[in-house]
C-alpha cells in the first residue's frame, strides 16, 4: 500500500453539515419509520415527453456519437439566443456570448479557475449555493460572505462590505431568485450591483437557475436586462430545475464576450462539451412549447399554498414566496438550525435542510423543498402539528 495524502484543497473544504442528518437519517430508516424527504432540492416530475423524444432521436443520430464542441453546438447557443431574446429581450451573439455547460454547476465550479489567482478575493452571498465558495477555493481565491438577512429582503448590503474587500475583489455570484431563501431580487438592486461592480472592477456572476420557476404572476428579470450588465458579467442559467431535468446535466452561460471566452479556454482543457444528443433535446426544450414550465410552476404553487399555510397554522413565521420551489423558515424560539432539523427527522420522519449548511447566515432557518406531492405535505403539517414544537 502507498501513503496517500489529501490535497490542502480538500482538506481546507468547510466541514460537510449536513453528515449529522445524514446520519439521523440512516437511523431513523433503520427503525422502519416513514420517511418524508424534503431535503434535495431536485424535481420530482418527469422531464416532459417531447424533450424526451428529441433525446430518443438524436441518441440513435451517429453524428450525435463523436466529441462535440466544448463551448456547445452553434444550434444549441444559437436556441439560446433566441429564448433570451423572447424571454428577456435580451440580444446575444451565439458565437461569442454564450456558452454551453454540463449542467450549471460545471460552469459556476470552473469559473474562478479562469479569474482568481491564489490570495484573490471573490464576494459569495451567504447563505448560498456552497459551489460558489468551494470553487473560488479549489482555485486558491479567498471567499468574503455578504450576508443575506431578513431586514433586507435577503439580498446583499453592498454597502455593508468593507472597501478594502471591495476594490480588492475580482469577482462576485449572486442568485435570484435565491437558493435558499426564495427570495426575489428587484431590478433596482440589479441596477446597484451593476455601479457597484463598475465601481470595483469586479466580475459579476448572476446565477439564474430559477428564473422560470415562479408564481402568482411573477416573471423574474434577466440580470442582463439592466443597463451596463452585460459589460460587468454573465448569468448562468440551467434546464434542469425548468424542465426537470437534473440528471441530463445540461445548461450554459451568457454575458460578456471576453468573461464566455476565458470559461471556454477553462472548459476545452477539461472538459468535452455536453453529449450533443443532449444539446439537441435541450433545443427541443428552449424552442418547444412552454405549457409545461406553467404547469409545473401550478403544481409547484399549490403545494407552496398548502404547506405554507399549515405552517403558519402551526405558528412557524415564513413569508410565501414568489419563485423557487423552496421553503425557508425560521426556526422557532430555543432551537438552532441543526437542533429543529433533528428535531423533525427524529420525532417525525421529515427530513429538511438546516440553513447553516448554506452558510453561517444561514443559522436560524431550515429549508424546505417542495419536491413531494400535496398528500405527502398535508401528512408533512399533520406530523409537526402532533411532533410539536
Ligand atoms: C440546482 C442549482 C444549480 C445547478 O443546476 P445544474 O443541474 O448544475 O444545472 C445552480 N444553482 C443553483 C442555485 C441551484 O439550486
Amino acid at each position: 500500500m502507498i501513503k496517500i495524502e489529501k490535497s490542502d484543497r480538500l482538506n481546507a473544504l468547510p466541514p460537510y453539515l449536513f453528515k449529522e442528518i445524514d446520519r439521523q437519517k440512516e437511523e431513523v430508516r433503520k427503525q422502519g419509520l416513514d420517511i418524508i424527504d424534503l431535503g434535495v432540492g431536485d424535481p420530482d416530475m418527469p422531464t416532459p415527453p417531447h424533450i424526451i423524444e428529441a433525446l430518443n432521436k438524436a441518441a440513435s443520430d451517429p453524428a450525435n456519437h463523436r466529441y462535440p464542441s466544448y463551448t456547445g453546438m452553434h444550434d444549441f447557443n444559437k436556441a439560446v439566443a433566441r429564448w433570451y431574446k423572447r424571454r428577456f429581450n435580451v440580444d446575444l451573439d451565439p458565437a461569442k456570448e454564450v456558452v454551453t455547460l454540463i449542467g450549471s454547476k460545471e460552469g459556476i465550479a470552473h469559473i474562478p479557475l479562469a479569474f482568481i489567482n491564489p490570495g484573490d478575493i471573490a464576494l459569495v452571498t451567504s447563505p448560498g449555493y456552497p459551489v460558489y465558495d468551494v470553487g473560488v477555493k479549489f482555485a486558491g481565491g479567498q471567499t468574503y460572505f455578504m450576508d443575506l438577512l431578513k431586514q433586507n429582503n435577503f439580498l446583499p448590503d453592498f454597502e455593508a462590505v468593507p472597501k478594502e474587500i471591495a476594490r480588492k475583489a475580482k469577482m462576485m455570484f449572486i442568485n435570484y431568485p435565491n437558493n435558499p431563501t426564495s427570495a426575489v431580487a428587484t431590478g433596482k438592486f440589479f441596477e446597484e450591483t451593476v455601479a457597484f461592480a463598475e465601481m470595483n472592477n469586479i466580475i459579476v456572476c448572476h446565477d439564474a437557475a430559477y428564473s422560470e420557476m415562479a408564481f402568482d404572476g411573477y416573471k423574474p428579470k434577466s440580470f442582463l436586462e439592466t443597463a451596463g450588465a452585460k459589460d460587468v458579467g454573465i448569468e448562468f442559467h440551467s434546464l434542469s430545475k425548468t424542465y426537470n431535468m437534473t440528471g441530463w446535466r445540461i445548461g450554459f452561460a451568457v454575458g460578456r464576450a471576453d468573461v464566455i471566452d476565458a470559461l471556454g479556454q477553462i472548459k476545452s482543457n477539461i472538459d468535452s462539451g455536453a453529449f450533443q444528443a443532449v444539446q439537441l433535446a435541450g433545443i427541443a426544450a428552449l424552442d418547444g412549447d412552454q405549457t409545461c414550465v406553467e404547469t409545473m410552476n401550478n403544481v409547484y404553487a399549490e403545494r407552496r399554498n398548502i404547506l405554507v399555510d399549515g405552517l403558519v397554522n402551526l405558528g412557524l413565521v415564513i413569508e410565501k414566496p414568489l419563485a423557487t420551489f423552496y421553503i425557508w423558515i425560521e426556526v422557532p424560539k430555543g432551537y438552532t438550525s441543526a437542533e429543529f432539523a433533528s428535531h423533525l427527522l427524529l420525532k417525525g420522519g421529515i427530513v429538511v435542510t438546516p440553513g447553516n449548511g448554506f452558510g453561517a447566515a444561514g443559522e436560524g432557518y431550515i429549508r424546505i423543498a417542495l419536491t413531494v406531492g400535496t398528500k405527502r405535505l398535508k401528512e408533512v403539517i399533520e406530523r409537526i402539528g402532533s411532533v410539536g414544537f
